[in-house]
This record gives C-alpha cells, sequence and structure tokens, in this order.
C-alpha cells in the first residue's frame, strides 16, 4: 500500500510541504515528472508523514502528455523505469487533462494532433499499469487515469459527438475496466469560475450546453457521478484545484481555501458518498501569476486557516481489487452470487432525500455486472407504502425496487441505484423471453438486449396505491426530483417508452396493469426534464429560506401542545423564560394568546390573552407573562393569506416564516411551514404548491 497522508490537505509541486507540516497537518504533494528521467527520490516526503503523487508525463506542448499510440510499449516501459529508480512514492498518475487538444501527440495551432480517445487512454494506461506493477516492490502502487479537464468539449469520438468531458472519463474508466486493468485511484481536477468563495459550493450549471453539468468546483461531482460500480470504493484524488477564467489566483484572503476543504470535508460526511482522499491546490511554483501561490501570502493565510480543521483522509482506503467482469464477457441471465455471508450494498447510489431501508439481501444483487443504467421503470405497489418496505425484506419474496414515492410525497429507497434490485426480471431462453412465473412474453420496450435480465440495467420505482389510481400532485413532484436525481447519476434525458418505460412494456403478460392507465407519461418527461425543476425550486427556496427568520417549532412542547387543544393558533415566538419572585417560568406567545407555565409543572400549563385584547391582568404571573412577551419581537400570522390556508388544508401545520421572494426561472414567493415550503409563482396564486425540507 502507498504511503497514505493522515490530512486531505495538498499542494502541487514541492516547496509548500512546510506549511503542511508546520500546521501538524501531513497531507499530499503532486510532482510532475518526465518519464524519460530516470527517477525521482520522494522519501524526505514519505517521512514526514507526506503522501507523494507523481503525475508521469510523456512530455509537453507539442509532445504530448501521452506520446503517439504506435509508442506506447516503449512510454510504458519509460514509466516503470522511472518508477524503478524512484524513492518514495507509489502513487502515479499516467498523464493530464488529455481531452485538451493541446495536451495531444503533434498538436499545434495548425495541427490537432492524435485525438486521445478513450480507447487510447485505456490502451496506453493499461500497459502502463502493468508495466509498473511489475517493477519489484511496487505491485500495490496506485496507479491512476489521467483527471480529465472539466467543461473541455475538444475531444470528441463515436458517442460522444458533444465532447462530453464526464462521459470521456466514464468511458476511459469502462474500457480500463474491460482491458482488465482498471486504475487503482481516480484522479480528477476541479476549479471555479472565478475568484469568489461562494462558488465553491455553487450549483449553477453548464446551461444550455450541458444543462445537467456544474459550472463551478461541484464539477468534481459530475465526475464522481459515472464512476463505474466497479471502482467506487478506489480512492478519489483531486490534483488540481483554483480558481480560475475569468478570475484567478489574487493574494487576497476571501476563504476561498476553506470553502474548498470544507466542501470536500462535507462530501466526505456523508457515508454513502465516495469519498475524496486529496484536494491538492494548484499550485506552489511561480511562473505564471495566475496560479502561483508561493507568492500570496495571503493565499498561504487562507490554507493555513482551513488546516484548523481535522480534515482527514476519510475512512480506511481499500486495497486495490480484482478487476470486475468485462462487459464483453457473456453475462448469465441471473448474475452471479458473491460469496457468503452476506453482500454489502454499495456505498453509493443511495438518493441523499430518500429514506434508506436496506433489505434482506436475498432480494437484490450487489454490483451491475458491468452494466449500466440505460431506462427507468415505474411500477404500482398495488397497495399502501408501509407494505413495500415489509415485502421486499422479506427473504422468500425475491422481489424487490429501488425505491418506493408515497401519495404524501415521500421516498423510501431500499437497494443502491449501483446494485440490482428484482423489479422487471426476465429470462431469455430459446429465442424467448420467459416473465417469473415462466411464461413466454413479447416485450414491448425494445431496449432490452438478450440474453441480459433486465434488472441489470433498469431502475424500479414503485408508486403506493392501485393501478386505477391517479398519483397525488405530491407524488408527481417527488417522482420528479427522484428522477431528476436518477438522470443526474445515470446520464439520462427521459423519453417515453425508451428509457421512462413502464413494468407493463416488459411483461405484459401478467403486469398489463403496471403501473396503470392514469400516470401522465408526458407531463412526467416535461417535468424531469425540465427546469426549473422542484430540485432548483427546492435548492433555491432552502437557500432563500435559510436567509429569514425562521421561528422554532417544537410540535412536542407542552406549550405548542395545549395552544393546539385549546385552539389558540400558531406561535409568534420561540419560548420566552421568566421569572416571578424565585420561580422561573416559561412563556409564548400564539396568534390566540400568550401561554405560559412553571418550569417542571408541565401539566399546569395556563393561558392569558393578548394586551391587545384585555387589559394587564391583576394575576402576577399572568402579567409577568405578558411583560415577558412584549420585550420580543413577534413574528406576524395572517390567517386570512392564501398560503395559511392552503397549508392547513395540506396539514402542513404553523409558519415558521414570513412570506418571502425568490427566483428560480421567475419571480417566486414561498414560505416555511413545520410540514414543508409552500411556494407559488408571483401572480399564479391558484397554483400553490408545497415540497418536502430536504431534511424531512
Ligand atoms: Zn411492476
Amino acid at each position: 500500500m502507498p504511503n497514505v497522508p493522515q490530512y486531505i490537505f495538498g499542494m502541487h509541486d514541492q516547496g509548500g510541504e512546510g506549511l503542511m507540516l508546520n500546521a501538524g497537518k501531513p497531507g499530499w504533494v503532486l510532482v510532475t515528472a518526465k518519464a524519460s528521467d530516470s527517477g525521482g527520490d520522494f522519501s524526505a516526503l514519505a517521512g514526514a508523514g507526506l503522501g507523494a503523487i507523481v503525475r508521469l508525463n510523456y512530455g509537453y506542448g507539442s509532445d504530448g502528455t501521452l506520446p503517439p499510440s504506435s509508442q506506447y510499449d516503449a512510454f510504458a516501459q519509460m514509466c516503470a523505469n522511472y518508477v524503478a529508480g524512484s524513492r518514495g512514492a507509489n502513487i502515479w498518475i499516467i498523464g493530464n487533462e488529455t481531452n485538451l487538444r493541446g495536451e495531444r501527440p503533434g498538436n499545434s495551432d495548425s495541427n490537432p494532433g492524435e485525438v486521445l480517445t478513450p480507447d487510447r487512454i485505456a490502451q496506453c494506461f493499461a500497459k502502463c499499469r502493468a508495466a509498473i506493477k511489475r517493477v519489484p516492490g511496487h505491485a500495490d502502487d496506485w496507479v491512476a487515469t489521467p483527471p480529465p479537464g472539466p467543461w473541455n468539449p475538444e475531444t470528441t469520438y463515436p458517442g460522444n459527438p458533444g465532447g462530453d468531458w464526464v462521459k470521456y472519463l466514464q468511458d476511459i474508466l469502462n474500457q480500463c475496466i474491460a482491458l482488465g486493468q482498471p486504475p487503482d485511484a481516480i484522479a480528477l481536477h476541479t476549479y471555479t469560475h472565478g475568484f469568489d468563495a461562494g462558488l465553491v459550493s455553487s450549483d449553477a450549471n453548464m446551461a444550455p450546453g450541458f444543462p445537467n453539468y456544474h459550472y463551478h468546483f461541484r464539477a468534481y461531482r459530475d465526475f464522481l457521478g459515472v464512476i463505474p460500480g466497479a471502482l467506487r470504493s478506489r480512492p478519489v484524488l483531486i490534483t488540481e484545484t483554483q480558481p480560475a477564467d475569468p478570475g484567478w489566483w489574487q493574494n487576497r484572503k476571501i476563504g476561498w481555501i476553506q470553502a474548498a476543504y470544507g466542501e470536500i470535508n462535507a462530501w466526505n460526511a456523508v457515508p454513502t458518498n465516495q469519498p475524496v482522499q486529496a484536494l491538492i491546490l494548484f499550485r506552489w511554483e511561480r511562473g505564471d501569476n495566475r496560479w502561483s501561490i508561493s507568492d500570496k501570502s495571503a493565499l498561504q493565510d487562507d490554507f493555513r486557516a482551513a488546516m484548523q480543521n481535522e480534515y482527514r483522509v476519510p475512512r480506511s482506503v481499500s486495497a486495490p481489487q480484482p478487476a470486475a467482469p468485462s462487459p464483453s464477457q457473456p453475462q448469465p441471465t441471473q448474475p452471479p452470487k458473491p460469496p457468503p455471508p452476506a453482500q454489502t450494498p454499495s456505498t453509493t447510489g443511495w438518493c441523499p432525500f430518500a429514506k434508506k431501508r436496506v433489505i434482506v439481501d436475498n432480494n437484490w444483487d450487489a454490483g451491475r455486472s458491468g452494466q449500466k443504467v440505460k431506462a427507468v421503470v415505474l411500477h404500482v405497489a398495488a397497495g399502501p407504502m408501509t407494505a413495500v418496505f415489509p415485502t421486499f425484506n422479506n427473504p422468500q419474496r425475491l422481489a424487490s425496487a429501488h425505491f418506493c414515492i408515497g401519495k404524501d410525497g415521500s421516498i423510501e429507497q431500499y437497494v443502491s441505484t449501483d446494485d440490482v434490485a428484482y423489479g422487471v426480471g426476465m429470462k431469455y431462453a430459446n429465442g424467448q423471453w420467459l416473465n417469473p412465473r415462466g411464461v413466454p412474453c413479447k416485450p414491448l420496450w425494445t431496449g432490452l438486449t438478450p440474453p441480459l435480465n433486465p434488472n441489470l440495467h433498469t431502475i424500479s420505482i414503485e408508486h403506493e396505491g392501485q393501478p386505477e389510481d391517479k398519483w397525488t400532485p405530491q407524488m408527481y413532484d417527488a417522482n420528479t426530483r427522484l428522477l431528476q436525481w436518477i438522470a443526474k447519476q445515470s446520464n439520462l434525458t427521459y423519453v417515453v417508452h425508451q428509457n421512462l418505460i413502464g413494468h407493463y412494456e416488459i411483461d405484459p403478460a401478467d403486469r398489463p396493469n403496471c403501473p396503470g392507465p392514469n400516470v401522465e407519461w408526458e407531463r412526467i418527461v416535461a417535468d424531469a426534464n425540465g427546469t426549473p425543476s422542484p430540485q432548483d425550486t427546492l435548492d433555491q427556496i432552502q437557500a432563500s429560506a435559510n436567509e429569514v427568520y425562521q421561528l422554532p417549532i417544537n410540535v412536542q412542547s407542552a406549550l405548542v401542545k395545549f395552544a393546539q387543544v385549546n385552539k389558540l393558533g400558531c406561535p409568534q415566538t420561540d419560548e420566552i423564560g421568566f421569572a416571578v419572585s424565585a420561580d422561573a417560568y416559561i412563556c409564548q406567545v400564539f396568534s390566540g394568546g400568550i401561554v405560559y407555565v412553571k418550569k417542571g409543572d408541565w401539566g399546569n400549563v395556563q393561558s392569558v390573552k393578548k394586551p391587545q385584547d384585555a387589559p394587564t391582568p391583576s394575576d402576577p404571573v399572568a402579567s409577568a407573562a405578558v411583560a415577558a412577551a412584549q420585550q420580543v419581537k413577534w413574528m406576524p400570522i395572517n390567517t386570512g393569506s392564501a398560503f395559511y390556508k392552503f397549508a392547513q388544508a395540506n396539514n402542513l401545520g404553523c409558519p415558521q416564516s414570513d412570506e418571502f421572494e425568490f427566483t428560480v426561472d421567475t419571480d417566486y414567493v414561498g414560505q416555511v411551514y413545520v410540514g414543508g415550503f409552500v411556494y407559488v409563482k408571483k401572480g399564479d396564486w391558484a397554483n400553490i404548491k408545497w415540497i418536502k425540507k430536504s431534511d424531512q
């Protein structure tokens, strides 16, 4: 195993590692080298607890980061010689930003050079990885594929006419797996378009060319979203990051570096995310003022501030694993079960806004045997949501779906989308499809690829209710959010009956009514492909709600319960402490009065009218409660408002904020309620909608 440091901090080039060592936070150092050199001595870095990553280039400029394809064997030997001649390094990256024209062999202003397609990268990488691993003492080294340059569409090839850089990475990784040389680590680059710390967590996208991709730092998530299941436990190294065009590094401490490390640490804190082991700042060396850090003390201060945090390399980094089966190998109709004891669900492929409910491993298979998701199948549960988990968790049933959506818009997830659920199982035998009962079927869906069980390349979503039911608006909204999340993960744009299908299209014999006749397919596709999405709306409303005052409401508190029972309406303040003689009390203002109680005497809550409704009470405790209530600001509650009426009709409880405005594609008005966000397009008051908070 390579020397893995304790922290995710890192610097491109040697010279800046003192900052990490002085902070007591040893992280990573990236060194670039020409593979034709004889090797390097990195033992001092390793000795200090730093992790050395060496990026091996064939050359720079018109030589190309990789050689012409005729020289891949020689280049692989060159890399192995460099490794053999080096000390203290066991992590190697082969080439750099190979999707950029300027990195190709033979490129010049007039000559595009030899295009570095995923095929060529994989050929070259496979040879280099094999050669490096044959060097004595380096069998367990990490060899990583070249990081693509995000947002750069210069490399196009059949299957990727638009130069999609995310698909480019996905294709490289899949080709490497197919060649039996899966990378041991995955190298990425990411940047912001401008020197502004807020851009680090921006979800702004690439519209219109690549509307599903992030335009700023979170481009790393687009890459992580396509890493094949077989590589989801491999370490991820972000080996370059900085603010870039139109605003590069400046000698100002604006918190960009702190934000970047905070973002990665937050990503790593989510157990279902594939963790990122390194975030390496570009770069220490001088030469070009746009990216040098060694001459900018304010950036070094920002880096030191980031290193005040315990941002550690996440979890145990797994040792390299055997290659996954290649997609070109014949597939069994039933993927082989991994050996006992129990299979563990993929850690990724879990929707962040779905309720995770892992089911027994009899009812799903780990991994997709190299297959990619190519369609989403909609089902009807033919029963209540509460019955779905127990059914799928019953080891006798051999049935499951990835998700179920409730009539109230709640979403449960039972199987990672990286794993196979038993939603649409079919068997191909003697030239025909058989459904699970063995009945021959003529599926309507043209996406079936005999003899592959369609479970291998589909995601199944159940929907609460009966086939004849009309979906509730909440169900449509949740379905849209989920489809949009899946689209991002699996790179889908939905087309009805092509990659968004009903179970009946696969098993017309036994499932002619799944999901049922009242499902509005065109509406689903329009919403799922369109903007603004409920997810965008949710993100925006959440961001705007965070900027307005939100009243905390504890629906379990004695005062709130008392107010409910006595029909005193909604709280307008938080609980307020006050004292009478030596006794501690709390009070709280509701729309229908002021409620108070002696601390500890919770069964004895009382209320008093508001000062505008009655003269000061003679009872000393009641009058003290009124006086205490008048010390704080009361949130106004307009029980006649359209939002309030809508919220009551939908059981969303009391408001927690005033109304506020926000913008997605156009201007909206929103308000926070206990049960969710209520919102409406400005002027479209007949069409109020609501959406669950993302933590609900
Ligand atoms: Zn079904």
